[in-house]
């Protein structure tokens, strides 16, 4: 069984790190932040042996060469952007796949967020490392690819099983809950997490992990063939790409 640790870096990026007690590896998921991840591995009493990078950006990326120094980790990151990922050692793409212990990581080429994004995904495990691509009821804002690209992506993550728990880059989903019920907003399942979601905020508590089942039914973003959301956007007829592409470009207005 893997142990997971989630905690805050940054202002509002997650750390990760997954933890395989019968090989003894322990990988962090992205690097936002080399202190915070030292300050979390020595409360565990764990010695990082991995890095799963998903993508380029410095939030991302920060604590790489500062983790691989202090414990020679390896790290594993996106083929298409391999060049801007400071310290790789493995460079992977779709089909890929990261082995961590007993447990394999499907490497998803996600492109949209940067041209070379990737997510690693575990059926074993069920958990989904979606780095910026997926957020709770949102996405990945489009900087280097379009929402073509982008929704084929999303599309792959969308045919996975329901029970698969959902870890993502950003605790963007109070912001993320009131857009999307501006697009959807008779939907009950959202209203219903968005409360949620108000309150676990205003605790200061975590909005994440989600299983997928969740967003399936809450996120605008995975659900551009719903009716309802449609019928909101007067787009009954259009393609789910289209929609889902007003569905982007409202939230980057919004
Ligand atoms: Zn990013
Ligand atoms: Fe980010």
């Amino acid at each position: 069984m893997l142990q997971i640790e989630q905690f805050m870096c940054l202002s509002d990026n997650f750390g990760v790190l997954i933890h395989d007690p019968e090989s003894g590896r322990t990988a962090s998921v992205d690097a936002p932040e080399a202190a915070a991840i030292v300050d979390r591995l020595e409360a565990k009493g764990w010695t990082l042996t991995d890095i799963m990078t998903t993508h380029h950006h410095h939030d991302h990326v920060g604590g790489n060469l500062e983790l691989k120094e202090r414990f020679g980790c390896r790290i594993t990151g996106p083929k298409g952007e391999a060049d801007k990922i400071p310290g790789i050692d493995e460079a992977v793409g779709e089909g890929d796949v990261f082995s961590f212990g007993a447990f394999d990581f499907e490497v998803i080429e996600t492109p949209g967020h940067t041209a070379g994004h990737i997510v690693y995904y575990s059926p074993k495990a069920g958990l989904l490392f979606a780095g910026d691509t997926l957020f709770s009821m949102g996405c990945g804002r489009l900087f280097e690819r379009g929402a073509a690209e982008m929704w084929s992506g999303l599309s792959k993550l969308k045919a996975l099983p329901a029970e698969t728990m959902l870890y993502c880059g950003h605790e963007y989903t109070l912001a993320n809950a009131r857009f999307a019920l501006s697009v959807d907003p008779d939907n009950q399942a959202l209203q219903a997490r968005s409360a949620t979601v108000e309150r676990l905020r205003s605790q200061g508590k975590p909005t994440l992990p989600m299983p997928l089942a969740t967003e399936f039914k809450t996120n605008p973003f995975l659900r551009p063939d719903d009716p309802a959301i449609r019928a909101h956007l007067g787009m009954a007829d259009a393609s789910d790409e289209d929609v889902f592409a007003e569905i982007r470009k409202r939230k980057d207005n919004f």
